[in-house]
């Protein structure tokens, strides 16, 4: 019997993996959550310390996938999407950073685009189906998405973004690849791409058009990110020793990552969960107050710029509580718990630069801005409960070539470029210009349709 997942509205059937990843939302508009965690015996975990990070990987999701992907299938997608290095750097004492950065995009985000590019195209073959994914981005979310599904057959992306936003890095990494991926540069703001994009979605004359997002809220994008939490702690951690991590947070999608991992039994003494100046998360933890932030706060760290963290919910429901997608608490979770396993504290863009050259200047180590909120969030931590000598792990999730102007602005010299990006940046562009109007853009999609 598959696994069930349930919505934390509560108000939907439980449908198994394959049913809640080609759905996305829930129908009650809640989002699905497994209704119940299966555990890894300690022994199990001990021997990932032999293992590479594919198998790991393999091991940990078939717990998901048993009864809808045989194992051998799952195998060759891990295979497959993991190619990538996942360096653990030592810093001092048994404190390290994990540079999630090295695949093709150079962001964390590659980790589960890649493994949901694979579960998506096995599905569609499945059923014989043809399928658009339509996405807004403001930089890491779009070129993951696009390098993942390039290729795949039975697939058409078609990503938004807004053209003065995106770093001109950041758009290469988009608008070179072609084939079944298209890129729209909007003369307009991300908020403009993602209300063409949901506008899109409700749209009664694009009903003969199969859409689908690739956004955070889905399952299929959850799961993967908890595999690197237990990669980390079979390096640095001894068997049964608990490990603490701390996560740049936006969402908070990588952060539950770290929740599934340790509710499938990996010990974890704390998970630092630190934002930017959009704080609702670090205040509600504090006072059981929620109040979302409305316009989202511009800091450095722009892929955390979030002002309602969609994740919460599910976060929320883990702790036993319930929250709808408007952020309202109709049940409040177990605080006092929530606080034993987790910490959070906000990080000015001021803290986030002078953590920059500090972190440089004690360690030669480069930190870029969300990097750099990880790290000044495990100091916070730091200042209230000891480490008693356990491992950490601080997570990198962007490579600092991602945001050179920055680190030229306070270091006066600019990051190596990894080969992947260098490859990448050289080849021609490819992309459509429109103006941040719905009705060019339903013409565009009724028209790439014919
Ligand atoms: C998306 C992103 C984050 C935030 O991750 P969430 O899962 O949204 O909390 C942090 N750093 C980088 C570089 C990102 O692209």
């Amino acid at each position: 019997m598959a696994l069930l997942f349930r919505s934390t509205n509560e108000q939907s059937p439980a449908v198994n993996l394959r049913e809640a990843f080609l759905a996305g939302l829930a129908p009650d508009r809640g989002l699905y959550f497994p209704e119940k965690f299966p555990q890894l015996a300690p022994e199990e975990i001990a021997a990932f310390a032999q293992l590479p990070y594919h198998e790991i990987a393999c091991r940990v999701l078939s717990r998901y996938t048993d009864g809808i992907i045989s194992a051998e299938a799952l195998a060759a997608m891990c295979r497959d999407a993991y190619t990538f290095d996942v360096p653990l750097e030592k810093v001092y004492d048994r404190v390290h950073v994990m540079r999630l950065d090295q695949g093709p995009t150079a962001s964390f985000k590659d980790f589960a685009a890649q493994m949901m590019a694979r579960l998506m195209g096995r599905f569609l073959k499945e059923d014989g189906k043809q399928l658009t994914i339509l996405t807004a981005t403001s930089g890491d979310t779009g070129s993951a998405v696009a390098h993942a599904f390039h290729k795949i057959p039975g697939v058409r992306v078609i990503v938004l973004f807004p053209f003065d936003e995106v770093s001109v890095s950041q758009r290469k990494l988009m608008t070179v690849l072609k084939d079944n991926i298209r890129t729209v540069a909007i003369d307009g703001k991300f908020d403009d791409c993602q209300a063409m994009v949901k506008q899109a979605f409700a749209d009664p004359a694009l009903k003969h058009i199969p859409l689908s997002s690739a956004n955070s809220i889905n399952i299929g994008r959850l799961l993967p990110q908890s595999v690197y939490y237990f990669y980390a702690a079979s390096r640095l951690a001894k068997p049964g020793e608990p490990i603490v991590f701390s996560i740049p947070s936006g969402n908070f999608g990588d952060m539950m990552g770290s929740v599934v991992a340790r509710a499938m039994g990996l010990p974890v003494r704390k998970i630092v969960a630190p934002v930017n100046d959009n704080d609702a998360f670090p205040r509600f933890l504090s006072t059981g107050v929620y109040e979302k932030i409305s316009p989202s706060r511009n800091s450095l760290s722009n892929a955390m710029n979030v002002g309602h963290p969609s994740n919460l919910a599910r976060l929320v429901a883990f702790y036993g509580g319930q929250m709808d997608e408007t952020g309202r608490i109709h049940r409040q979770p177990d605080l006092d718990a929530m606080r034993r396993d987790i910490f959070s504290s906000s990080v000015s863009d001021a803290r986030t630069r002078e953590t920059i050259c500090e972190v440089w200047a004690k360690y030669e180590l480069l930190l870029e801005p969300h990097g750099a909120v990880a790290w000044r969030g495990f100091l916070d931590w730091q200042a209230r409960e000891p480490l008693n000598g356990l491992p950490a792990a601080i997570l990198e999730t962007a490579n600092p070539a991602k945001f050179p102007e920055e680190i030229e602005k306070n270091m006066g010299w600019s990051p190596d470029v990894p080969a992947a990006m260098t490859a990448a940046i050289q080849q021609p562009e490819d992309f459509d210009r429109m103006s941040a109007d719905y009705g060019k853009f339903r013409d565009y999609l009724v028209a790439k349709h014919r």
